[in-house]
């Protein structure tokens, strides 16, 4: 701003120099001139008289010091001249001036030097002894005063370039001074140090209102945007055209394994697997991909989806979904199927043999009873299959029937106990059941179960002579049942397995007693619908205790009898 107004001094000073020079020469010189010719013709006037009644010689004492005259015969020999010897003189008959004058007018010239920085201004007079008398004075012409000028305009104009630098200065802080101090943050039309800076002020604040609520917009959205992706399980991640990072959500450096945040990175240069890289640069090419990928341990479906611009690629939006347990599932549900389909085939085989035949009359009366006995046994054994499966996928998929309500489980052992108590004879096996009343909110009919399967567990895997306790009461964490015997136990590498569905210790013997191998699996499942922990000891050759602990929230008060 100096500048500026350090500039438009300076052209303006100049500007006014030369507009002042100008005047000068163009109408000043003119005017001056003229007066000097007028003052010329006056002093012809004056000396004319004189001239003719005293010759050369009163014109010698009247020019001393003075103008040039000059006395010019009517043939245009020169006869008198003060600067200069007649004799020496050329014939001054073409002279403009002494034309004008033998012609009767009032003769005028003016002559320039060869140099031009002189001029010589002639006033001629015809006197009236018919000689010419005229009066010459030199002066220095505008151009000679122009160029004498110049030492002294460049002096003005150095000078007043110091006076304009100082003056600029002075002159722009105290115009800029006001304007420094205007609070931008904050404008104020009606503070505006300059009422001509108002309409500016006035939009500026305008401006900053529409950009403070168009951030708050923006914001608003970003907080939606990153409530919503960081909410998300899947991994997100926004890529450029390049496959910079441009945004991510905590799941996606989750699923990636990511130490630090990859925003700005590309992310082919994330250190990820081939199976990551493929399908981002397929992508990255305009290519919608999705793949199953293996990521840290898990199984990872990968959506790459190209986002386009018109016919441009902006960028590829990616989706990490982690299908680990999914994939488990799966395995599980077709392992399960798997294991239904020969459970249920071998108790029917057996019995599509007996009933072959019988029909075809092979069995004698007398075994009629044997092989019918065989049927029912494996009929009960299919049975007692579809029920556990019926169960299974019950509380697999949160179906279960009966309402929970309070529930001793006293009752459980006891009903449990009465129901296995042929068969613990059967086996000589001692059963107990000790401990007292304890109320949970639950279903009857699965915690039944529950503790059939246990209390059988425990009498089947017995030796004679073995024992079984049941156990229901109460400890500081909430209330408790126990099922313990004394029978082969449950090797330790066995003991993370046997909840498993169709998992068996011993194959043979299990199916050879009767086992379905899902007893332990109803078990867990049936203490997970009840919130209850489970807990296995057990020793080889010593016994096995399987505690259910369920939650002190889960007690109820007595129901009145
Ligand atoms: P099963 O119908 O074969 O008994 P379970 O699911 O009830 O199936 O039990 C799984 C396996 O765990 C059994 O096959 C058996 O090998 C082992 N097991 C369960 N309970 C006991 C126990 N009380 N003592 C020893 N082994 C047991």
């Amino acid at each position: 701003m100096t500048k500026r107004i350090f500039q438009s001094i300076l052209l303006v000073t100049l500007a006014s120099l030369a507009v002042s020079l100008a005047f000068f020469t163009a109408i000043l010189f003119p005017y001056f001139e003229n007066r000097l010719a007028d003052e010329l013709a006056q002093e012809l006037a004056y000396l004319a008289p004189g001239a003719v009644s005293g010759g050369s010689e009163y014109l010698r004492q009247a020019g001393a010091g003075g103008n040039r005259l000059t006395l010019i015969a009517p043939d245009g020999s020169v006869l008198f001249d003060t600067t200069a010897d007649p004799a020496g003189l050329e014939n001054h008959a073409d002279r403009q001036e002494v034309q004008q004058a033998l012609a009767g007018q009032a003769g005028r010239s003016v002559r320039y030097s060869k140099t031009l920085d002189k001029k010589t201004i002639n006033c001629a007079l015809l006197l009236s002894d018919g000689n010419v008398l005229r009066v010459s004075s030199t002066q220095y012409t505008g151009f000679a005063l122009l160029l004498s000028l110049i030492q002294p305009m460049l002096m003005v104009l150095a000078l007043t370039a110091v006076l304009a630098g100082l003056y600029a200065y002075r002159l722009s802080r105290r115009l800029t001074r006001p304007l420094n101090e205007i609070d931008l943050e904050h404008p104020q039309p009606s503070q505006a140090p300059y009422e001509e800076l108002a309409p500016l002020l006035r939009r500026l604040a305008h401006q900053k209102r529409q950009i403070k609520s168009q951030m708050q917009e923006l914001q608003r959205q970003q907080q939606q945007f990153e409530a919503i992706t960081e909410n998300m399980q899947e991994g997100f991640l926004v890529l450029d055209a390049a496959g910079s990072v441009l945004s991510h959500n905590s799941g996606a450096a989750r699923l990636l394994n990511l130490s630090s945040p990859p925003t700005g990175k590309n992310a082919l240069e994330l250190g990820l697997c081939e199976e990551f890289s493929q399908p981002v640069r397929q992508a990255l090419s305009g290519d919608h991909v999705e793949s199953l990928i293996p990521l840290h341990g898990r199984q990872c479906q990968l959506f790459a989806n190209p986002v386009f611009q018109g016919d441009q690629l902006a960028g590829t939006v990616l989706v990490l979904v982690d299908v680990t347990e999914q994939q488990q599932r799966e395995a599980l549900r077709r392992e399960f199927s798997a294991n239904v389909s020969h459970e249920l085939k071998t108790p029917l085989t057996s019995i599509s043999g007996i009933a072959e035949i019988m029909r075809g009359g092979l069995v004698p009366p007398g075994d009629v009873p044997h092989f019918a006995g065989k049927i029912y046994d494996e009929s009960q054994r299919l049975i007692q299959l579809v029920q556990d499966i019926l169960r299974l996928s019950q509380l697999d998929e949160d179906s279960v029937l009966e309402k929970p309500q309070p529930v001793d489980l006293m009752a459980c052992l006891r009903r449990a106990a009465d129901q296995l108590a042929s068969a613990a004879r059967a086996q000589n096996v001692q059963l107990a059941v000790r401990g007292g009343s304890v109320w949970i909110q639950g279903v009857a009919a699965i915690l039944d179960e529950m503790v059939f399967n246990l209390c059988e567990n425990a009498i089947k895997y017995n030796r004679p002579g073995g024992s079984v306790e049941l156990w229901a009461g109460a400890d500081v964490r909430g209330p408790v049942l126990t099922v313990s015997d004394t029978g082969i136990g449950i090797p330790p590498e066995h003991h993370a397995r046997v909840f498993e569905r169709f998992y068996r210790v011993d194959k043979s013997h299990s199916k050879e007693i009767g086992g379905t191998g899902l007893g332990l699996s109803i078990v867990k499942h049936g203490a997970a619908f009840h919130h209850a922990q489970v807990e296995l000891e057990s020793t080889p050759g010593v016994g096995t205790t399987v505690r259910l602990l369920f939650p002190a929230s889960a007690q109820v008060p007595a129901e009145p009898l």
